[in-house]
């Protein structure tokens, strides 16, 4: 059975769903089945709200400040899931909540997400992965069109900067030099601190 709630790097992890729109060339699931504490971060069924309230409750969390939704999957995809358990979260636990997702809940869900879900978190790391739709579409691979999803991130971005503490834009280091300096300057424009990931 695999875990929902997982450690890696000494940070605590919550892991919903394997659903997800795209397939990034960079996808941490192509490298193995766990990752940290977790021997598989694949669930054999997705997990029900119920299940992941009871793994949130069954879990030591005491040494961690921060919890963090990010697993095989994009939490966006179950998005009640993911609105109970960080409720959950903020009203039983004393941790922060942050949530690293690929930005197309609305595109997902088809209603605006950022608007539901800021109330209760403290920070949003949103994947960029690249400066422009074309390179977007050619390294994130979403099951949208590419330039709609691409335009549909940052709004999504926009509107966390206004709502969530703490926002925060990532591309991971497998693009160019010059498209991380592109990526840099468009968070520049847009007010938003921009985090290069080290691929591993
Ligand atoms: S959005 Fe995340 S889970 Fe989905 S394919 Fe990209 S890296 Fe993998």
């Amino acid at each position: 059975m695999a875990s929902i709630v997982y450690t890696y790097n000494g940070g605590v992890y919550i892991n919903i769903t394997n659903k997800c729109p795209c397939r990034c060339l960079f996808c941490i699931r192509a490298n193995g089945d766990g990752l940290g504490s977790a021997d598989s971060l694949w669930h054999t069924n997705e997990p029900s709200e119920k299940e992941i309230i009871d793994a949130l409750k069954e879990f030591d969390f005491s040494p961690f400040d921060e919890v963090v939704f990010c697993g095989y999957g994009e939490p966006f995809n179950e998005f009640d899931k993911l609105l109970a358990a960080c409720k959950f979260v903020k009203e039983n636990l004393n941790l922060k909540i942050r949530i690293n997702t690929n930005g197309l809940g609305d595109l997902i869900n088809g209603f605006p997400t950022a608007e539901k879900i800021a109330p209760f978190i403290d920070s949003i790391s949103i994947s960029l992965n690249a400066p422009t739709p074309e390179l977007y579409t050619r390294v994130t691979r979403p099951k949208f069109d590419g330039e709609t999803a691409f335009r549909a991130m940052i709004d999504f971005a926009k509107r966390c900067k206004n709502l969530v503490p703490e926002t925060t834009l990532t591309v991971v280091d497998v693009i160019h030099k010059e498209d991380i300096e592109l990526s840099q300057k468009l968070c520049d424009k847009i007010g938003i601190p921009l985090r290069v990931r080290q691929y591993d």
